[in-house]
């Protein structure tokens, strides 16, 4: 299975800022890319055409969404849909980011729905599930993280690629604070999503990728993506300089 080494720019940067980070990225990380890694830049949907067009024929390197809405097209202002990403270049949508959960309101169902359509549209989807730092203290992460879970992919069919569903696991408590999830805390954690979706989808889940998120630098990288089931990272604010993402790249 190839580690997936994501970024996610969030609401960063204009289209000349990104594609000037995307070819730095390129000249750090291209030629030294190992075989058993990729790449992957969710810029904001305004950069994906011109990262795609930096990538473009590059092996292993990949652009997404950071997120997209579960209809073809019709009136719903704002959103974006799965088939206008792929037309910009994207293979890779992101779906339940943590910020969409807890700064815009989006629910479990909603994320259900984009991740089921993301799929069937052709996407390969990331699902970015994790615990609040009360529901981490009250005992509850496994509770949480199995919500999240049974309805996030709740219509994703049992014969799915595996190859085309990821799931994030970031703790929210961890993303832009600089605070890192423990060993501990990711072992079990990812033991419990790996397990919960062997339930669900039973042995190809072996092979769904289980990315860990949150507060992921070039110091902290190596440790963490040796650990058991971490098969990629997911990373944002060190993630936004050519420089420091090609080390975690190369990590
Ligand atoms: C994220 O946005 O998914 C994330 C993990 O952010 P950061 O690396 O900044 O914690």
């Amino acid at each position: 299975m190839k580690k997936l080494m994501a970024a996610n720019w969030k609401m960063y940067k204009t289209r000349e800022e990104a594609k000037a980070t995307a070819e730095e990225l390129l000249k750090l990380a291209a030629s030294s890319l190992p075989e058993d890694r990729e790449v992957l830049v969710c810029p904001p949907f305004t950069s994906l055409g011109v990262v795609s067009e930096v990538f473009s024929g590059v092996p292993g390197f990949f652009v997404g969404g950071q997120d997209f809405y579960f209809r073809e097209e019709g009136a719903f202002t704002g959103e974006i849909a799965p088939g206008m990403l792929l037309d910009q270049g994207a293979h890779f949508g992101l779906t339940g980011h943590s910020e969409r959960r807890h700064v815009i309101g989006e629910g479990d169902e909603l994320v259900g729905k984009k991740t089921a359509f993301g799929l069937a549209s052709g996407l390969s989807v990331i699902l970015c599930i994790g615990e609040l730092i009360e529901e981490r203290r009250a005992g509850r992460v496994e509770e949480v993280l199995e919500r999240q879970l049974r309805l996030g992919l709740a219509d994703v069919p049992n014969d799915i690629d595996p190859e085309r569903l990821c799931v994030a696991y970031e703790p929210v408590w961890a993303i832009g604070t600089g605070e890192v999830a423990g060993p501990r805390e990711i072992l079990e954690a990812h033991a419990f999503v790996r397990k919960t979706m062997v339930a669900m989808f039973g042995d190809n889940a072996n092979e769904i990728r289980i990315l860990y998120g949150g507060s992921v630098k070039p110091s902290n990288c190596a440790e963490i993506i040796a650990l058991d089931n971490v098969d990629g990272v997911l990373v944002g604010g060190a993630s936004l300089q050519g420089e420091s993402f090609s080390q975690i790249v190369l990590a």
